[in-house]
């Protein structure tokens, strides 16, 4: 790592505010080329900024770091506020983590922002009204990456959703709906099949959303909703979303834009926050003076808006739009009507620098951003609930001796001895014992729970019906006999109630 090693920029006149210490990685691929082509255009605008270099990507994934990042770049990231990254090459086969997203998980880079809008005619697109923002949850869901193989069938990746991971995420979209005058923040998940993941984030959305009664909010399932983005993106504003769907749905909008290789994202987290290019590494192209810096140029700008130079990134953005409009366009924007000259990476940049200064006259030109100064998301006091074990799901790995749910059934009833009882069997969630469908696949993983023999429910002083309680003891000694029985158990989940509430969601048939 170097200290201001970044060569094609000086450092700014003394007349400008004190600079803002940023931390730069160029990156793999094409990431020099569009990495110098967006720091010559910052310094021409006169951004008052001053720059740490770190490598990441495949050079320290090939010297041994499993994560591409050397151990000494992170004090580096710490200190500073932004970082500005270039792509990176992620080196094929096993072993090797994604870098974006350890860095997005080690550091809290909660939220990704992706803004998208259409440049027709000048890049091709049927929705010259598109304009909107995909606020992706970037830490939790699928992406917590844990996953297992469980049996010689079956493998399970958890996925797992916090309210506080769901609170501060949705606050922030609020808040910047608000912050950039945006009118409508839209929910997108699918809480009718993951009634307690995707639930949670619904529900926290609506308790956010009744805060913010001077903007529009409203739910799309996912299905649906990215169907909508494809067909009718100019109805949305803000979306905000799980990290999964996030991830697809930024994608897609970004494809119906017309403007993938134009799109810069934004990884936002309490006190650091890293921007890129959505786009990757481009391999194919890398030193060849050809690829267009306009995704980095853009997410330089979603670093200055971020930085409170908001001023700056409209100039810079401003300069950029009248560049396409002017025709003058890397190979590939090119167009038979529209580019008047095809030009190179840095013969591109040094066309938005000479339009520093000047506005699109047919695109909408970019308004300096209303926010003044970075979004900062107070969370609702943590509380604990109360929380009751009523029973547990044991996960088998078992064939028997013709996968028949009727034979595990009848052994796991004897094993469920005095003070237990087994309620069901379900296999990939479907309900096959008691009384299950002889049509139903059934692979080796089988979930059997377990309740207390007791009626499952029984009614409390208020008359109301509340579950019998379990006990730790009952649960390892059940584990015991079915060691004893030589049944194979996975794992175990507990099932409980929250604050009197069922937190467990029911077999398919159950
Ligand atoms: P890619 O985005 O690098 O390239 C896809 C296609 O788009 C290629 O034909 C490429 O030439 C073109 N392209 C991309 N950026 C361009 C630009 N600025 N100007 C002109 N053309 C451009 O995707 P890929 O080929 O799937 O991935 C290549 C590498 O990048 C992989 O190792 C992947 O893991 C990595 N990657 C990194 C990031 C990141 O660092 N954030 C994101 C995506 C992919």
């Amino acid at each position: 790592m170097s200290m201001n090693s970044v060569s094609a920029v000086r450092q700014p006149a003394l007349t400008q505010p004190d600079p803002t210490r940023i931390t730069v990685a160029y990156g793999d691929g094409i990431g020099r080329e569009i990495m110098e082509a967006t720091l010559a255009v910052l310094q021409a605008a006169g951004a008052p900024l001053a720059y740490d270099e770190i490598e990441i990507g495949e050079q320290m994934y090939l010297q041994g770091f499993a994560s591409g990042i050397s151990p000494e770049a992170w004090d580096t990231l710490r200190r500073n506020k932004a970082f500005l990254k270039g792509p990176i090459t992620t080196p094929q086969g096993g072993g090797y983590k994604s870098l974006n997203v350890t860095i997005r998980k080690s550091m809290g880079l909660y939220a990704n922002v992706r803004p998208c809008r259409a440049y027709t005619p000048y890049i091709e697109s049927h929705f010259p009204y598109l304009d909107l923002v995909v606020i992706r949850e970037n830490e939790e869901d699928l992406y917590a990456g844990i996953e297992h193989q469980q049996t010689s069938e079956v493998v399970q990746c958890l996925k797992l959703v916090s309210r506080p991971g769901c609170e501060r995420l949705i606050r922030y979209a609020f808040e910047y709906a608000r912050a950039h005058g945006r009118k409508k923040v839209t929910c997108m998940t699918k809480d009718n099949i993951m009634k307690h993941t995707d639930g949670l984030f619904h529900q926290v959305f609506n308790e956010v959303a009744s805060e913010y009664p001077d903007l529009v909010s409203d739910h799309y399932i996912i299905d649906i909703g990215a169907a909508l983005l494809a067909a009718s993106p100019d109805r949305f504003d803000v979306v905000v979303t799980l990290n999964l769907y996030g991830d697809i749905i930024s994608d897609i909008t970004a494809q119906v834009a017309g403007s993938v290789g134009l799109g810069g994202s934004a990884n936002i987290g309490d006190s650091i926050a890293m921007f890129e290019a959505i786009h990757g590494s481009a391999p194919d192209i890398a030193g060849q003076d050809i690829a267009n810096p306009s995704g980095l140029i853009n997410a330089a700008c979603l670093m200055l808006t971020h930085l409170g130079q908001n001023k700056m990134a409209a100039t810079i953005m401003n300069a950029l739009l009248a560049t396409l409009e002017d025709g003058i366009h890397t190979a590939d924007l090119f167009s038979e009507t529209y580019t008047r000259q095809r030009v190179g990476t840095q013969a591109f940049a040094q066309a938005i620098i000479e339009r520093l200064g000047q506005a699109p006259s047919k695109l909408t030109p970019v308004q300096a951003s209303t926010m003044n100064k970075p979004i900062e998301i107070r969370l609702a006091p943590r509380l604990k609930m109360s929380k009751k074990l009523v029973g547990v799901d044991v996960f088998l790995d078992w064939t028997g001796d013709s996968r028949d749910p009727n034979e595990l059934g009848r052994q796991l009833e004897i094993v469920a001895g005095n003070e237990l009882k087994l309620k069901m069997i379900t296999n990939r969630g479907v309900k096959v014992y008691p009384n299950g469908l002889s049509e139903t696949f059934c692979t080796d993983h089988w979930r059997c729970r377990f309740v207390a023999q007791a009626a499952h429910l029984k009614a409390n002083h208020d008359g109301l019906l509340t579950s019998v309680p379990v006990t730790y003891p009952q649960l390892t000694q059940l584990l015991d006999r079915l060691i004893d029985a030589g049944l194979d158990f996975i794992k175990i989940e507990n099932l409980y109630e929250m604050d009197g509430t069922r937190a467990y969601s029911l077999g398919q048939g159950e």
